[in-house]
C-alpha cells in the first residue's frame, strides 16, 4: 500500500475518533443538563403542591372560623380585642362564670396560629388585600397586581420565587372572594358577597427543596460522568482495535503485494501445482527459462519439462523425499520448449492444508548450465594451471597477507625438500638463510607497499644455500584489499658465479686501466714538460735571433734612408733586407707552428662575410700581381655568404694559399680565388693558378713541416712550414683543405669550412696606419731610450738622428733609466724589458711610483715576441709593446701617438 494512503486510512481512524469523543461528550452533557433541569423543575412543582396543600388547609380553618362568625378567645396580653371589630356591639363577651371573651376574626385567628407555632408551621401565609381592615394585611405590589388579574378573571392563581429574610421561597397567592359570612366583619368596608375582597398567600421556604435537587444534580453528575468515561475508553479501544486492524490489514497487503512482486519479478523460475501435479500457475522467468508460456504451461503436469536425463530410481527417491519431508533439493536436468536440456538447481516444496493433507507443490528453480559450463572450463583451466605450474622450473609462489606461504608449485617443495605440512603458512622470510633475511623481509613488506619487489638472496635448499632471485607482485581482491603477494623465484647461482668472474675480471682491469693512466699521465707529464722546455727554448731562441736580427733590420732600413748610397749598395741593403725579413717570417711561422703543436691555438669563431674576407685578402695581395707578373681574379658568390671561422686565422691561411699561387706561378700567369657553396652548411674557398704545379711522387710530401717539395732549388723564397700551418689551422675550425695539381699546368689549393646561417654581430674595424703622417712638432722632445744592448742603443740613435724634433738621451740599466728620468723629465721613454738587474717591468713600476715621472708614457721595446709577452706587456701598463726587430714604421706611429699624449 502507498505509503499516502496508509496515511490517509490512519489519520481518518483518527478523525473519526475525534468525532466521536466529541459526540459522545455532546450526548451525556444534554443529559446531564436534562436531568438536572428536571431535577430542579420537580423540586419546584412539589413545593408548588406543598403551598397549594397549606392554602387548602389555612382557608379550610379560615372558612370555618367565619361560617362560625369568629371565634371568642380570653383577651390576653397578645390577644387584644381587636379594635377593627369594635364596631361590633358583641365584640366583648362576658362568659357566665364571668370570664371576659372578645371576638377574634378568622384572619387574626390564623395569623396568631402562624406567628406563634412557626416552628412547626414552618409556611407562612396570610390574607392581603388593597382594602383592609387591618394595614398589616396591606398587599404589596405582587400581590396586589395578582389581586387585580384575579378581579379581572385572567388566573387564579400566581406562582414567584423570591427571597424573604435572605433566604429563597415560594411564593403562591390565590384570590379570596367575599362570603355571607364574611360580611360580619368586612360588611362595613363595602364588599358584597363575590367580590374578590383579596386574596391569600402562601410561602414555601426552598431551601430544603434545593439543597435536594443539588444533591441530586451532583449525583446526576457523577453517574453521568462515569457512563462518560466508560464511554470514552470504549472509543478509544475500538479506535486502537480499528488502527491495528487497519495495520495488520496493510500488512498482509504488503505481503501479498512482496509475494506477488517476487513472483513475477523473481529471477527464479516458480512452478505451482496442485496435488495431483497439475500446473496452476508460473511465472515469467519460468516461461524465460523454459520457454513455456504461462498459458502453455498452466493445465499440464511437469512432465513437460521432462529432459528423459533421470531414471526412474531417481524419480522414486525424489518423491519419497517430497512426500516424508515436505521438500527436495538438488539439481534437475530439464528440458526447454525448443528440446534443449538444461541443468537446474531446484527446490520442490510440498504445502500442506490445516489438516495436513498436500493443497499444493511449488517448485521453485535456476538455470545453472552456464554456471555449470563456467565451472568446468575453469576446473580445466585450473588443471590446465596445475600442469603448468608443475612444469615450470621456477619456485612458484604465493603468500597471505601476513606474508606466510599458502601456496607453493611442486618445484618449491622439490627445491626446499620440505613436506607439505612443513611448507604451509611458513613465514617467507624463513626460507633463507639468517643473514639474507631482513633483506628479504624488507623486499616483502616493499612488495606489500608499493605493488613489486625484487630480491636475491640465498636460499636453504635441500643441497644447502643456493643463490635465487625472487620477485613479486601485491595480490588484489576484487574490492581492491590486498590479500597477498605471489611471484617466483629462479635459481641464478650460475649467473652469481659469473658475476664474481666479471667482478674479478673488472677488478684487474681496472687495475690494469689505473696502472696503464698512471703510465700516461707520466707521459703526459713528461709530454708537457717537454713542451713546456720546447716552448722556452723556442721562446729564447725567438729572443736571440731577433735580437741581431734587430741590429740587420734596423740598420738596413736606415740605410735606405741614406743619400750617400750607390745603386749597388742600395741592392746590397735592400738583399740584407730581404734576407732578414725572411729569416724574422721563418721565426714567426715556426714559433706559431709551436704554438699550435703544443695546442696553444685561441680561436675565435664567429659568423664572417666571405666577399669581405676575401677582399681583404685580396687588397694585400695587390703587390705580389707586380712582382710575379700574375693576374689576379676573384669570382665571389652573388649572395652573402657567411662562413664559421676566426677571421685573422682564416685570412692567414688563405694569404698562404694565395701567395704560394703568386709564387709558384709562371710570368703571365693568372691566380683565381673562388667561392662556392658545396653543401647547405658548407663553403669551400678555391685558389687556382696556372703555375709550375707538383710532381705527382712529392705531392704525397705536401703538409710535411719543412719539406718544400724541392722549390727551394729553384730559388723560390719560403720556409716550408706555411700549408702545415694552414692544414692545422683549417682543422682547428672545423674544416678541411685539400689540393689537385698536374705538373707543369697548375694546382688547385681549396678550404672547406662550415657555413653561418647569419652575420651575427660582425664588428670589422678597420685601422689604417699612416707611416708618413709621422710629423713630429717643431717643439724638441727628449725621449729616454733604457737599453743594454750597444747595438740596439746604436739602431736606435741613428734612427732619432733622422727625426730633428728628438733628442734621445739613453741608459744602459733600469737603475739609471730611472736617475735620469727624474732627472731630465723626459716626454717619452723607451724601456728594454731584459735588462741587468731590474728589468723593464720593476722600471716601468717604479716611473709610475714617482710624481713627477708618472706622467710620462712607457714603450716597451723588447724582442720578447711571444704573444703571451705582448698581451702581458700591454696588460702593465706600457704605452704601446713593441717587438724587435724594430720596423720604422710602427716605431714612428708608437712614438707620435705617445707624444700626442704626453702634449
Ligand atoms: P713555402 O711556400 O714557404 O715553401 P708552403 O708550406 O707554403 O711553404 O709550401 C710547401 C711547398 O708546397 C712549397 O715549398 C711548394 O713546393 C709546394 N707548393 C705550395 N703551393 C704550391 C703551388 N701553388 N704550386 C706548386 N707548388 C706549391
Amino acid at each position: 500500500m502507498p505509503f499516502s494512503t496508509k496515511f490517509n486510512l490512519q489519520n481518518r481512524i483518527t478523525y473519526f475518533t475525534l468525532v466521536a469523543c466529541a459526540l459522545w461528550t455532546l450526548i451525556i452533557g444534554t443529559s446531564l443538563i436534562w436531568n438536572i433541569q428536571h431535577e430542579y423543575a420537580d423540586t419546584q412543582e412539589l413545593a408548588l403542591s406543598t403551598a397549594r396543600a397549606n392554602f387548602f388547609k389555612d382557608q379550610a380553618f379560615r372558612l370555618w372560623a367565619s361560617q362560625k362568625g369568629g371565634i371568642y378567645v380570653p383577651p390576653s396580653h397578645k390577644t387584644q380585642p381587636s379594635p377593627y371589630l369594635a364596631h361590633l356591639p358583641d365584640r366583648d363577651l362576658v362568659a357566665n362564670d364571668g370570664r371576659k371573651l372578645t371576638l377574634m376574626n378568622p384572619n387574626s385567628m390564623m395569623r396568631e396560629i402562624t406567628e406563634d407555632y412557626a416552628e412547626l408551621y414552618g409556611i407562612k401565609g396570610r390574607i392581603v388585600g388593597i382594602v383592609t381592615l387591618n394595614p398589616k394585611n396591606r398587599a404589596d405590589p405582587w400581590e396586589e397586581k395578582a389581586i387585580h388579574a384575579f378581579s379581572a378573571g385572567t388566573t387564579k392563581e400566581m406562582v414567584e420565587d423570591s427571597e424573604i429574610d435572605g433566604k429563597p421561597y415560594l411564593r403562591m397567592i390565590r384570590p379570596m372572594t367575599m362570603t355571607q359570612d364574611c360580611l360580619k366583619c368586612h360588611g362595613h368596608l363595602g364588599f358584597k358577597v363575590g367580590d374578590v375582597r383579596g386574596a391569600v398567600g402562601v410561602s414555601v421556604p426552598l431551601e430544603e427543596y434545593n439543597q435536594q435537587a443539588k444533591a441530586s444534580a451532583i449525583n446526576l453528575s457523577i453517574t453521568h460522568g462515569g457512563i462518560w468515561l466508560i464511554g470514552l475508553t470504549g472509543i478509544a479501544f475500538t479506535a486502537r482495535r480499528s488502527r491495528q486492524r487497519t495495520e495488520e490489514r496493510e500488512k498482509s497487503l504488503d505481503e501479498l503485494q512482496l509475494s506477488a512482486c517476487a513472483f513475477e519479478n523473481g529471477l527464479q523460475a516458480v512452478l505451482i501445482t496442485d496435488p495431483a501435479g497439475v500446473i496452476l500457475r508460473v511465472n515469467p522467468m519460468f516461461s524465460e527459462i523454459t520457454g513455456f508460456s504461462a498459458q502453455e504451461a498452466v493445465g499440464k503436469t511437469p512432465k513437460i519439462l521432462n529432459s528423459g536425463r533421470h531414471d526412474s530410481e531417481f524419480y522414486k527417491t525424489f518423491w519419497l523425499h517430497l512426500i516424508q519431508d515436505g521438500r527436495w533439493d538438488g539439481e534437475l536436468w530439464n528440458r526447454r520448449k525448443n528440446g534443449e536440456a538444461f541443468a537446474a538447481l531446484e527446490n520442490i516444496s510440498a504445502v500442506r492444508g490445516p489438516n495436513g493433507d498436500i493443497r499444493y507443490f511449488v517448485a521453485m528453480f535456476q538455470d545453472i548450465s552456464e554456471r555449470k559450463r563456467s565451472h568446468d572450463a575453469l576446473q580445466r583451466a585450473y588443471g590446465e594451471n596445475r600442469a603448468i605450474t608443475e612444469a615450470i622450473h621456477d619456485n612458484l609462489y604465493m603468500l597471505d597477507e601476513s606474508g606466510r606461504l599458502v601456496w607453493w608449485n611442486k618445484r618449491m617443495q622439490d627445491v626446499t625438500g620440505l613436506s607439505e605440512e612443513a611448507l604451509r603458512g611458513r613465514a617467507g622470510a624463513t626460507f633463507f638463510i639468517e643473514e639474507d633475511r631482513a633483506m628479504v623481509q624488507t623486499a616483502i613488506r616493499a612488495c606489500f607497499e608499493t605493488g613489486y619487489a625484487e630480491v636475491q638472496a640465498r636460499m636453504i635448499t635441500a643441497a644447502g644455500p643456493v643463490y635465487y632471485h625472487y620477485n613479486g607482485v601485491r595480490v588484489l581482491d576484487e574490492q581492491g584489499h590486498v590479500i597477498g603477494i605471489t611471484g617466483a623465484g629462479r635459481d641464478i647461482s650460475e649467473s652469481k658465479e659469473a658475476e664474481a668472474r666479471i667482478n674479478q675480471l673488472n677488478q684487474e682491469l681496472e687495475q690494469r686501466v689505473e696502472e696503464r693512466t698512471a703510465e700516461l699521465l707520466a707521459a703526459k707529464l713528461e709530454a708537457e714538460r717537454a713542451n713546456h722546455a720546447k716552448s722556452d727554448f723556442l721562446s729564447s731562441m725567438s729572443h736571440e735571433l731577433r735580437t741581431p736580427l734587430n741590429a740587420i733590420l734596423g740598420f738596413s732600413q736606415l740605410l735606405q734612408f741614406s743619400s750617400n748610397l750607390t745603386q749597388e749598395e742600395l741592392d746590397n741593403v735592400d738583399e740584407i733586407l730581404k734576407g732578414g725579413r725572411h729569416l724574422l717570417e721563418l721565426i714567426n711561422e715556426v714559433l706559431d707552428l709551436a704554438k699550435i703543436e703544443a695546442g696553444h691555438l685561441d680561436l675565435s669563431l664567429e659568423p664572417l662575410d666571405c666577399g669581405e674576407i676575401a677582399q681583404e685578402s685580396l687588397n694585400l695581395l695587390q703587390p705580389l700581381k707586380e712582382r710575379y707578373q700574375v693576374s689576379l681574379q676573384a669570382i665571389l658568390p652573388d649572395a652573402q655568404i657567411y662562413v664559421l671561422a676566426d677571421k685573422t686565422r682564416l685570412k692567414q691561411v688563405l694569404l698562404n694559399l694565395l701567395s704560394n699561387a703568386f709564387k709558384y706561378n709562371r710570368p703571365n700567369g693568372s691566380v683565381t680565388l673562388r667561392i662556392e657553396t658545396v653543401a647547405p652548411d658548407k663553403v669551400r674557398w678555391i685558389v687556382q693558378d696556372t703555375g709550375i704545379g707538383i710532381p705527382p711522387e712529392r705531392q704525397a710530401n705536401l703538409f710535411q713541416a719543412f719539406n718544400r717539395l724541392g722549390v727551394d732549388q729553384v730559388e723560390i723564397e719560403g720556409t716550408g712550414i706555411g700549408l702545415v700551418i694552414s692544414k692545422k689551422v683549417t682543422e682547428a675550425m672545423g674544416g678541411t683543405i685539400g689540393f689537385e695539381s698536374a705538373y707543369g699546368t697548375g694546382s688547385t689549393f681549396w678550404i672547406e669550412l662550415p657555413c653561418s646561417r647569419d652575420s651575427g654581430d660582425i664588428a670589422i674595424t678597420h685601422q689604417q696606419t699612416d707611416l708618413a703622417a709621422a710629423d713630429p712638432s717643431a717643439t724638441v722632445h727628449t725621449v729616454l731610450y733604457v737599453e743594454d744592448n750597444t747595438a740596439n742603443v746604436k739602431l736606435m740613435e741613428s734612427f732619432i738622428k733622422l727625426l730633428p724634433n728628438l733628442r734621445l738621451i739613453t741608459a744602459h740599466n733600469a737603475e739609471l733609466g730611472l736617475q735620469l728620468a727624474s732627472a731630465h723629465l723626459p716626454d717619452l721613454v723607451i724601456m728594454d724589458i731584459n735588462l741587468p738587474g731590474m728589468n723593464g717591468y720593476d722600471a716601468l713600476h717604479q716611473l709610475n711610483a714617482m710624481e713627477e715621472t708618472r706622467h710620462i708614457p712607457v714603450i716597451a721595446l723588447s724582442a720578447n715576441a711571444m704573444e703571451k709577452d705582448i698581451a702581458k706587456g700591454k696588460a702593465s701598463g706600457f704605452f704601446d709593446y713593441l717587438t724587435k726587430p724594430i720596423e720604422i714604421s710602427l716605431l714612428m706611429k708608437a712614438i707620435q701617438g705617445a707624444l700626442n699624449r704626453a702634449e
